[in-house]
């Protein structure tokens, strides 16, 4: 046993599991390819203020989670803690904005968080997101929650549902966020410090409180439903037109606002329930002002980050079979004499594109052994021309078999006592 192990909240992914993994990003990439997406990869490392400012002061993930170090010669840096802010950076670094729009880009990656580690929550996580940047149309909200429905309807899921809401545009929450406080105002003292703290910031952020004093105390409070402007009404059912038109299940949730600062108009999210405590699949929504407050122009845009640990975690099991790899036939010699002829087969099948383990010195228990278990085919150099007798299970015929065929024969379900 080692004395060094993984830090707390990090996983090591190992094979086969890392087939599953490697399958389901091959089919993100597919399907966000046919809505015209590309691959972006941003660094790991980011500017601290990045998220300070987007992601906002008032979040659980600046206030308390993220990994931030001071650089000797840097400002402060942060490990990223989601990817929506990057993408956003990286776009007007690159001057993208001055070129066509829409921009349509996905990315593939960790993300760090200092939460407490329990199941489907890990300190590093992955995400696969898509943004979109510079769509205004509520048609682009609709055409991105049809290329995520595709997605996970590639991996075989059926029974997941779209929560939906709308938190309105700037004058909706603007106007919103003072009958909050209004509300709120004869009652701070119930408050918790971090909800004291976010009625100065960000109002909204309260109604994603867990605290049950809270709640109750909220079941009076104004609706933000109300105060949607018209502009922002017929947004949302445009989105929700879209939806209705090409039968993608949903359910509105006026309860959700997103952890997040960052979003305007239309916010979602996916839950499963087969995932527990931790039951968030899939967060996503409309940012219109991210790329203007990072100092850009207005660019209205919109995205959605899958955790991909928890989607592996609940993946429908006839993907995972689909996508499990077939194990490579076993070129095995008898002894190290007819090595080199053995390897010259084992080439044989790689050129052919057909994957290959090579195994020199294996005696004949070993390989039928061996095989059996990884229910692997054999191609068998240099032992001895002996036959194994076996019973044909439906004709009760009498076959005999090289080593290769009768490990086949066992392979495909032929059972035998005798091995050789
Ligand atoms: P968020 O950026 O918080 O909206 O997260 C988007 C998705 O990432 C969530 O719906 C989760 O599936 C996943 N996620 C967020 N935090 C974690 C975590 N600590 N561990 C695993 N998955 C996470």
């Amino acid at each position: 046993m080692t004395k060094y192990h993984l830090v707390k909240g990090t996983r090591d992914l190992l094979p086969p599991e890392t087939a599953i993994w490697s399958a389901v990003e091959e089919t993100a990439k597919s399907v966000f390819g046919l809505y015209g997406y590309q691959e972006i990869r941003t660094p790991i490392l980011e500017h601290t203020e990045l998220f300070v400012r987007t992601v906002g002061e008032s979040t659980d993930i600046v206030g308390k989670e993220m990994y931030t170090f001071d650089d000797p010669k840097e400002r402060s840096l942060t490990l990223r803690p989601e990817n929506t802010a990057p993408v956003a950076r990286a776009f007007l670094e690159a001057g993208l904005h001055a070129g066509p729009l829409p921009v349509k880009l996905y990315y593939i990656g960790p993300q760090f968080r200092r939460e407490k580690p329990q199941k489907g929550r890990y300190r590093q996580f992955h995400q696969i997101g898509a943004e979109l940047l510079g769509a205004a149309s509520a048609y682009a909200d609709g055409e991105l929650l049809l290329m995520l429905n595709r997605f996970l309807r590639e991996l075989g899921f059926s029974e997941l549902e779209v929560l939906l809401n709308t938190v309105g545009d700037a004058a909706s929450r603007a106007a919103y966020s003072t009958a909050l406080r209004e509300f709120l105002a004869p009652h701070t003292e119930s408050l918790s410090a971090d909800s004291r703290r976010r009625l100065d910031v960000n109002p909204l952020r309260i109604l994603d409180t867990k605290n049950p004093l809270e709640r109750e105390l909220l079941k009076g409070s104004p609706a933000l439903k109300d105060y949607l402007t018209e502009g922002a009404r017929a947004h949302f059912a445009t989105v929700r037109e879209v939806l209705d038109r090409f039968g993608v299940r949903y359910r509105v949730s006026e309860q959700l606002v997103r952890g997040l600062d960052y979003y305007t108009d239309t916010v979602f999210e996916i839950v499963s329930k087969d995932l527990g405590a931790q039951d968030a699949l899939v967060g996503g929504g409309r940012y219109d002002q991210l790329v203007s407050d990072l100092g850009g122009p207005r660019v209205p845009s919109l995205g959605f980050a899958i955790g991909e640990d928890r989607l592996i975690d609940v993946l429908p099991a006839a993907f995972r079979v689909k996508a499990a790899p077939e194990a490579p036939t076993l070129v095995a010699a008898r002894d190290e004499t007819i090595a080199l002829d053995t390897l010259v087969q084992a080439e044989r099948h790689r050129d052919q594109g057909l994957a290959a383990d090579l195994a020199i010195g294996l005696s004949k228990k070993a390989v039928i052994k061996r095989s059996v278990r990884a229910r692997q085919g054999v191609t068998a150099v240099g032992y001895p021309p002996e036959e194994f007798v076996v019973k044909d299970a439906k004709t009760g015929a009498e076959l005999r078999l090289s080593l290769g065929e009768y490990v086949n024969w066992l392979v495909k379900g032929g059972k035998d006592t005798d091995e050789g």
